[in-house]
């Protein structure tokens, strides 16, 4: 497979939406993976520190997957969830029980944003109330729901939301007006901000939706506890907490399996929706909440693909390579150590404000020097300048897109990690002309 990007992107330009956004001057078409490398078609091979938005989360071409997949699709692709289906229900078992959540229930989606949208559809039929609180900043998907529980308004093309959406303060440090507090000052702060929006509230508020580390906001998160602190108010309302970890879930942080676990001092999460990196680039998404919660629905509800067979097998050999191989240890080890690289490699680089982060999910924000202010052309042209190394990382970070994100698949190497340090240092250096 070869060739040249242009004719495929004018093609792409065509017959796809406008608003389907594409990264790099030249797109790449990668088309094919091994490990943590990808290739493109004219040959080009890169280091992955995206993993497709954190989508690989054990390794490209993992041959337990692909064998698990391969041997499922002989059998049969699909049938429905209206008959027995076994990897389905191996799957949901294992997924409840590590979910935390007690007497758990397990519904299987396509996608990150179907998952939200059945938390969505569950929390507000359970409290007969449409409104939400979410934080600002947040994604949480692309239907007409998620949009209207999505704070960061590059990805919230509408405003036209059936849903009432409060937006409260957490999870942006380095900038706002909370930016100079401490940690505990930091939470009071949001939980006093909290307090406020809900003595404003019309009705009961159904429930409040949060990334544990907010992802395509830019790998940014309030301090450790701050959830358990907003879980007490929450009580005192009977009001939900949906934790969305389909970027945080599956050990990616490294110290926690998932994300609301840094926020445990009061229990875990009524509903916890996940996606992305358990199908290992196949499709699966889903929601786990307590029976109470997933059993308010009076009706019938099926997702045609949640739980299709070919994805649960995908779901399955992937999670027991991820358990078997101590992925979210290797995440927290090596994680760490990156960091550190990172950081030594970006020091001294003015339009460096921060490096931070927590296992295999590193945010590096840039800001531009004479103004504070955001750099989103820097970003991009740090992109470019790591691509031209030979290595893939991701942006986000609120409307400006000023922070650089660094997710590579779980089983990432040390060699690996020092490799990607150096070429990012180098494509920041060479970025911003030196320092
Ligand atoms: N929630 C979060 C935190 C996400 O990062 C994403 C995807 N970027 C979604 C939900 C939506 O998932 P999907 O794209 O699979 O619909």
């Amino acid at each position: 497979m070869s060739g040249r990007p242009e004719e495929l992107h004018a093609r792409h330009r065509a017959v796809l939406p406008d608003w389907l956004a594409l990264y790099y001057d030249r797109p790449i078409e990668i088309t094919h993976g091994e490990g943590r490398h990808v290739w493109d078609a004219e040959g080009n091979r890169y280091l992955d520190f995206f993993g497709g938005i954190l989508t690989t989360m054990t390794a490209h071409a993992l041959p337990e997957v692909t064998k698990a997949v391969s041997e499922q699709a002989g059998r049969i692709l699909h049938s429905s969830t209206l008959y027995l289906n076994r990897p389905m229900i191996e799957l949901a078992e294992r997924v409840a029980q590590l979910s935390g959540i007690p007497d758990a229930r397990v519904f299987f989606t396509a996608s990150g944003t179907e998952a939200n949208d059945t938390a969505l559809m569950l929390a507000t039929t359970h409290r007969r109330s449409n409104q939400i609180v979410a934080m600002r900043n947040s994604y949480h998907g692309r239907s007409f729901s998620a949009v209207g529980i999505t704070g960061n308004t590059a990805w919230s093309p509408t405003s036209l939301s059936p849903l009432q959406t409060l937006w409260v303060h957490g999870g942006v440090r380095s900038s706002g007006p909370f930016a100079e507090l401490s940690d505990a000052e930091f939470t009071a702060a949001c939980v006093a901000d909290l307090e406020d929006l809900l003595g404003q509230a019309q009705s009961g508020v159904a429930a409040l939706i949060a990334e544990p580390v907010q992802g395509v906001g830019g790998f940014t998160s309030g301090p450790d506890g701050l959830f358990a602190a907003f879980r007490e108010v929450l009580d005192r309302h009977g009001i939900l907490w949906i934790s969305d970890e389909v970027q945080t879930g599956w050990g990616r942080t490294g110290e926690h399996f998932w994300g609301w676990q840094a926020h445990q001092e009061n229990g875990p999460p009524d509903i916890l929706t996940f996606a992305k990196g358990i199908g290992n680039g196949v499709s699966i998404g889903g929601v786990v909440a307590r029976a109470e919660v997933m059993n308010s629905l009076g009706a019938n509800s099926i997702s045609t693909f949640g739980g299709s067979p070919v994805t649960m097998a995908a779901g399955l050999a992937n999670l027991s390579y991820l358990l078997e191989h101590d992925l979210q240890g290797n995440a927290r080890r090596v994680g760490g150590l990156l960091i550190e690289r990172l950081r030594a490699a970006t020091a001294g680089i003015a339009a460096v404000r921060e490096v931070r982060g927590r296992g295999l999910m590193i945010g590096i924000e840039l800001t531009d020097p004479a103004t504070g202010g955001p750099a989103p052309a820097l970003a991009a042209a740090v992109l470019e300048a790591a691509r031209a190394g030979g290595l893939l990382v991701g942006k986000g970070g609120g409307h400006h897109s000023s922070v650089l994100r660094v997710a590579p698949p779980l089983s990432l190497t040390v060699a690996e990690a020092e490799e990607g340090a150096r070429i990012l240092g180098e494509a920041l250096r060479t970025a911003t002309g030196g320092g």
